[in-house]
Formats: structure tokens, sequence, C-alpha cells
């Protein structure tokens, strides 16, 4: 295994085609969150090297966009061939440089070759329109163009799929990508560079950079011949992302920060709210934008909710994500142990009870207990503040508006989750929860069937479904006249 995971770990940028280093020969280390060890290193990058992907990808775009969807559909099949063929390499490079446990690194990787094949197949159904025209002597055409060049950047928690959701709509439309993977893990953003040769793209249509965030992104957002940002990352860094491309008129996509929200009222079925809240929660050890932040329980059921909750969190099996059984991997750095710790302090302060974990686990590093907090009450900092750690704090609440209005007091509007077993109820709560992602009796969502996005501060534009290939078109109107009919 280990000479295949080699392979795929790559420790150098992919320009037009060729594996190079920083100008600099600078390099940033790479360090395994489980053990604290360095597993490698990658280019230290700035804008030199950026720039002259972005020269590579227009180079490539003038050919690329001119070839057929079914050309392209047939090479994202090789590619999500070749990412299947090497599903558990993937997966193992995965875990060693982001943490979470195998089974959910294989479930990631999974998506991403379902990710490329469902573009794939969208590529080829761009459909453009023939409008009726006022005029007898002339005719309206709209059709659909690839944007052009585009900047992807994408975060630490999915290092994989994260690109596949950016990849997959820019190849299939025709558009070139440079793509930026976050310091953190930046292997499995690289080995899309290996697969994308492997299965046989044109020299510059993928570029990949790592280095500097700053200096690599303000290239991105700046260059004229970037004509679209991707971005997956924190709300903060989106806005600024934002504000950089407004420059050169950029189009952006922005998957940023959630809140997530998950109420459950007197008439659900508690077991299986317990079981979808697990799934909410500490899946990737609460690092995702998507995870539960705040648990509204009803008045009625909330004693019994919170005691099956703890039970529930005290069982899963912590430890190193390459260890079989491991049900939840270490935080991403130390950085992440810190900022849960001062929300659990924060809460318990102000008097909330820690009534499963609380801590720093006793393996050490950056393991940390899968907690629950209950009495947790609207002036604790994770009512704001998104906690990206496995951490559960209950709210408690007597009426359906009150949890609304609750659930929806924040400037987010990502993913949001509830349970009820009836009907009426889960129509009026679907139509009042001010959120882009909605799981009714369901805590896990995503696929790649259905469109991706937060609505508020949580971002601009969707991923997936057949919406995810809009953000990587111009729309043009043709007129053609003096026909003389
Ligand atoms: P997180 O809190 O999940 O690490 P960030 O928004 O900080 O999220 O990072 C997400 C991605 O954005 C990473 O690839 C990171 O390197 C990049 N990034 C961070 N700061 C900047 C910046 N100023 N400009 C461009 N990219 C940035």
């Amino acid at each position: 295994m280990l000479h295949k995971i080699s392979h795929f770990k790559r420790e150098a940028n992919f320009i037009g085609g060729a594996w190079v280093n920083a100008d600099s020969g600078q390099t940033i280390d790479v360090v395994n969150p489980a053990d604290g060890r360095t597993i490698g290193t990658v280019p230290r990058s700035g804008r030199a090297e950026t720039r002259r992907a972005i020269e590579a990808a227009e180079a490539a775009f003038h050919s690329w966009k001119k070839t057929s969807a079914d050309h392209r559909a047939k090479l994202m099949r090789k590619l999500h061939d070749a990412i299947m063929d090497n599903q558990d390499t993937l997966a193992e490079l995965l875990v060693m440089e982001q943490g979470k446990p195998l089974a959910e690194a294989r479930g990631e990787v999974g998506i991403s070759a379902a990710y490329i094949l469902w573009f794939a197949e969208e590529g080829r159904r761009v459909y453009g329109e023939v409008v009726p025209s006022p005029w007898a002597d002339r005719r309206i055409l709209v059709t659909k163009e690839p944007v052009g060049v585009i900047g992807a950047i994408t975060p630490w928690n999915f290092p994989s799929s994260m690109l596949a959701r950016k990849l997959g709509p820019a190849l299939a439309t025709g558009c070139t990508a440079v793509a930026k993977p976050a310091s953190q893990t930046p292997y499995s953003g690289l080995a899309w560079g290996v697969l994308c040769e492997e299965a046989g793209f044109p020299d510059g249509v993928v570029n990949i950079v790592t280095g500097s965030a700053s200096e690599i992104g303000d290239e991105l957002c700046e260059n004229p011949l970037v004509r679209k940002i991707t971005f997956t990352g924190s709300t903060e860094v989106g806005k600024t992302l934002i504000e950089k491309t407004a420059g050169t008129v950029k189009k952006v996509s922005m998957e940023l920060g959630g809140n997530a929200p998950f109420l459950v009222f007197d008439d659900a079925d508690i077991d299986r709210a317990v079981e979808g809240a697990i799934a909410a929660k500490y899946r990737n050890s609460g690092q995702t934008c998507v995870c539960t932040n705040r648990f509204f329980v009803q008045a009625g059921i909330h004693d019994r909710f919170v005691e099956k909750l703890s039970a529930a969190a005290r069982k899963l099996n912590v430890g190193p994500g390459l260890e079989e059984g491991t049900q939840q991997g270490p935080l991403i750095d130390m950085n992440a142990v810190e900022k849960v710790e001062e929300l659990i302090a924060d809460a318990t302060d102000k008097g909330a009870r820690v009534t499963a974990g609380g801590g720093r686990h006793e393996l050490g590093g950056s393991f940390f207990q899968p907690t629950v907090i209950a009495n947790a009450t609207t002036d604790m900092r994770f009512m704001e503040e998104e906690i990206f750690g496995p951490v559960a704090p209950v709210f408690r609440f007597e009426t359906e508006e009150e949890a609304i209005r609750l659930a929806n007091d924040t400037a987010f509007g990502l993913a949001c989750y509830f349970y009820t077993g009836d009907l009426g109820r889960a129509f009026r709560v679907m139509e009042g929860l001010k959120y882009g992602l909605v799981g009714v009796n369901e805590g896990i969502i995503t696929t790649v069937e259905a469109p991706f996005g937060g609505l508020k501060e949580s971002g601009l534009g969707k991923e997936g479904g057949h919406q995810g290939v809009e953000d990587y078109l111009d729309t043009k109107y043709v007129c053609i006249g003096g026909l003389g009919l």
C-alpha cells in the first residue's frame, strides 16, 4: 500500500501538466493530526506561481472549450474510474493528513467520484434556447458558454470532495481550473492532478498550487483572466474574497459557515432522532459546515433525549482514523481543541451542565471526547459561533413558534434538521426555516443529485444537482437579423 500512497502523495505544484516546486524552493510541512508527526512537505508558492498556473489554464481554455460535451464526459468517466480504482489508497492518504475515520474517508472519495460522474452527465444537457422573436425577419438564440478560467479554494475538512464539486462542473462545461487546496490537507488536492493526468486531460486544464493562502488567493481574485472564484471555507474569508473579486467583477460561488439547528418535537421518534443527532453532530469530529451546532428539544421529550444522546455519545469509539473500529478521529490541530475548550468553559460559566465528555481525550494530542451539554441558553457563545468540534449543546423549548424563531436567530442559513411525526408540522416547520438545506427526520442529506448551498451569510450559489453547472456558464443572447422573411 505504501508505494501506492506515494504515487498519489505529490510534493509539487501541478502547473501546465508539469510537477514543479515553488520558485523560492520553500516548503510547508504537512502533519498527521493523529500523532503530530510530519508526513511530508508541499511547495510554499505565492503570486508568481499562481499567475503561471492561471496563464496555463487560459492557454488550455482556448482549445478545451471547443471540445464536445461528449468528449469531456468520456474523459470524466475515466477520471471517475481512476478514483474508484484507487479508493482505498486515496482514502488512506486522506486519513493521514486529515484524521477522519477510514470509513468516512472511503465515503468521501466515493462521493468525489460520484460528483465527477454526475457532472459528466449534466455537461451533456447544457441546453440553450430559441426564443419567440418579436420581429418577423430576426431570430433570437440564447446560448450557454463556459465562463473561462476558474479559481477554486478549498478547506481541510473535505479535502477531496470539495474539489470534486468544483472541478466536476468546470470540466463538464469546458472551463479550466486553478485550485488551491488547504495547507493542512494538500495531498488529497494534489492527487487530483495525478488522477487528471492518468485520465488523459490535456495539460493546463487542471492546475493545482499550494502555499500562502493570501498570496494565492489575491492573485486568483485580482487576475482578470480568472472569471470565477469558487470557495468553500469560513464566512470571514469568504467575505474578503467577495470584496477582492469586485475589482475585476467575477462570478463568485461561496460555501461558507453554518450554525445548524436540530429541532426535536415531542411527537418525534426519539431513537431515530438520537441516531440522526449522532450522525449530524459527530461525523468528521464535528468539523463540517453542516454539523449540528445547536440542538433544540421540546420540553416533553427533553430529558429523555439528553439522556439517550449522552449515552450514545459516550459509546463512540475515539481513535486514530486508520485504526479498525474508530468512529471519531482527532481534531485537525490544537487550535481547534482550544476553541472547543473555550466554548465549553463559556457555557459552563453561564450555567450549562456537561452530561457526556467535556474535555480532552486520554489519547492526548488533538483527540477530544464526544461531548453533550444540557441547559444551553441563548447567551452562550455557540448560539452564534460555529463550534467545529464534537460538542452538542442542548436547548429546551416549549412551542413550535419558539423553536422556529430560535433556529432562525442567526446570520447563517446553511443546513438544518428537525424531527416530528406530524405531517402538518413537518410542512409548517420546513417552510418556516430560513435555510438552504433541510433534513426532515434525517441527519445526513448530502447527495450529488441535490443542490447544496446556503442562504444569508452561509453563501451564494449551489453545488451539485442540475443547478451545479449554472455558475460555470455565461448566458449569451444572439439576435440574427436581415433574414428577409
Ligand atoms: P477554515 O476555518 O475551515 O480553515 P478558512 O476559510 O480559513 O477555513 O480556509 C479555507 C480555505 O481558504 C483554505 O484553503 C485556506 O488556506 C484559504 N484561505 C484562508 N485565508 C485566505 C485568504 N485571505 N485568501 C484566500 N484564501 C484563504
